[in-house]
């Protein structure tokens, strides 16, 4: 089934092709974290995203290479070092270690590439030259090189290709040199910024003389390292559509006279009890004040995949507790259809995938992503299983491949199932003491030693196959 995304370029929904020839390969970058602090709940709502249409485009068949930089070195990072009176890569190394950690623990696929910024200070070189070179890029009085907008409109070049902007207000010459800025502020954007005190020992030599990269240079001259000068889909959230995206592909066109990315896609903003997330307002949250609360990262990945991409979604403790319990309505489905599955009549072998379920989630997928109705179809399929093991209507290998139907849709939603919950020795101990007390008819014993490993908090069953064990 062909797989239809919304492409932001052209503002519509558009059936994906790579642009590989043999329709394969694809390249997908993401812009990865600016490490200066810990990840919040709104950054990671646009890594949950990427990781999901990695997912989908590896579930449709296609090799997918996935690069997300580093961001190491711009304004932010700068001031924090300077008020942390450390070096560099001391203070953006915990950081980074820091997000690959919650991105583990938000069950993220790994990205195949992670480029630091600060480890491809010649490509930026390279690249800024080679704007100069072409007349868009220029040095200014205070040491440091910008874009040109005029000049590249004037190589028929577009500005503003992902949201409209007023460029009749923009005055010509114009600069700006702050990383961020807004809509408003549209001017001449700094590549590379000459060396001022501030900046400490964070320098580098340059045919521009010393300083450093601009935020925008960075991810064109990573991303077309990594995936080359055209590449297949560029994601972020929609905050950074302008001006990151929008100057991330005057840069790239501008050097390489070439269409820069196929599609765009943007996550939508995050909304947090309601309200934009602030730190005065006490609904600021990273991955671990979550994790400090009891919730769980899968927990926190199925709330952050239960809304459409596109959509602000509201994220709210309530709806954490509400996907608790989702998700342990799951984890029973799947452990009954183990259980049954491993019965010694089944046949393991190669259990046919009950198509049904895996029809109508990747129709689902297929469609821009449609995750409220993937999720439907998954607890559609929950409460269709459950009535058929209460009516004991499973063989083993229809259990089985029901299971294989539950792990092939997972591989998209990457929640997995409750990791079994191993039982302490002491307690096998003490419940196989319990079982020689049978076996011996002593029962008055066996018995003290069931309430024993109940007060321990786990209860043991008798089953034709022996004893289990369960945590109350
Ligand atoms: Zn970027």
């Amino acid at each position: 089934m062909a797989l239809k995304l919304f492409n932001t370029l052209t503002r519509s929904v558009q059936e994906f092709a790579p642009l590989d020839p043999a329709r394969k390969k694809v390249g997908l970058y993401c812009c990865g974290p600016t490490v200066y602090d810990f990840a919040h709940i709104g950054n990671w709502r646009t890594f949950v995203f990427a990781d999901l249409v990695r997912r989908t485009l590896e579930f449709s068949g296609y090799d997918v290479k996935h690069v997300m930089n580093i961001t190491d070195v711009e304004d932010k990072i700068i001031q924090r070092v300077r008020e942390n009176k450390t070096t560099l890569r001391e203070f953006t190394g915990q950081f980074e270690a820091a997000f690959l950690d919650d991105l583990k623990a938000l069950g993220c696929r790994e990205p195949h590439q992670k480029p630091r910024a600060t480890e491809h200070i010649p490509d930026i070189i390279a690249l800024i030259e080679k704007l100069v070179t072409r007349g868009v890029a220029y040095k200014a009085a205070d040491g440091s090189v910008y874009f040109s907008i005029t000049k590249y409109q004037g190589c028929g070049c577009h500005y503003g290709q992902l949201l409209k902007l007023n460029l009749d207000e923009m005055r010509a010459g114009e600069r700006v040199a702050a990383d961020e800025y807004e809509k408003e502020s549209v001017a001449d954007f700094a590549l590379w910024k000459a060396r001022v005190p501030d900046d400490g020992d964070v320098f580098w030599p340059s045919p521009f003389g010393e300083g450093r990269p601009g935020w925008h240079i960075e991810c064109s001259a990573m991303s077309m390292k990594a995936l080359g000068e055209t590449f297949d889909l560029h994601l972020g959230g929609e905050d950074l559509k302008f001006p990151h995206h929008e100057d991330e592909i005057a840069q790239s066109e501008g050097a390489t006279g070439k269409p820069f990315v196929k599609f765009w896609l943007h996550g939508a903003h995050l909304l947090v009890e309601g309200k934009k997330m602030s730190k005065s307002l006490g609904n600021f949250f990273t991955l671990r004040d979550l994790l400090a609360r009891g919730f769980t990262g899968r927990e926190v990945r199925y709330l952050l995949l239960t809304a459409h991409y596109r959509e602000t979604f509201n994220f709210t403790l309530d709806g954490l507790a509400g996907a608790k319990s989702a998700l342990a309505r799951i984890d029973e489905c799947v452990g009954k259809l183990r259980e049954l599955a491993a019965s010694p009549t089944s046949n393991l072998q190669s259990p046919k995938p009950e198509e049904a379920l895996v029809e109508k989630f990747t129709a689902a997928l297929a469609d821009d992503l449609n995750i409220s109705a993937a999720w439907a179809s998954v607890f559609e399929w929950v409460r269709e299983t459950n009535k058929r093991i209460a009516e004991h209507a499973f063989s083993a290998a229809e259990a089985a491949a029901a299971l294989t139907a539950w792990e092939k849709v997972d591989a998209v939603l990457g929640v997995g199932t409750k990791a079994e919950t191993e039982v302490p020795a002491e307690i096998l101990a003490l419940a196989e003491a319990r079982t020689a007390a049978k076996k011996a008819k002593d029962y008055k014993r066996a018995d003290a030693l069931r309430d024993e490993v109940k007060t321990l908090g786990w209860v043991i069953e008798d089953t034709p196959k022996g004893i289990k064990l369960k945590k109350v």
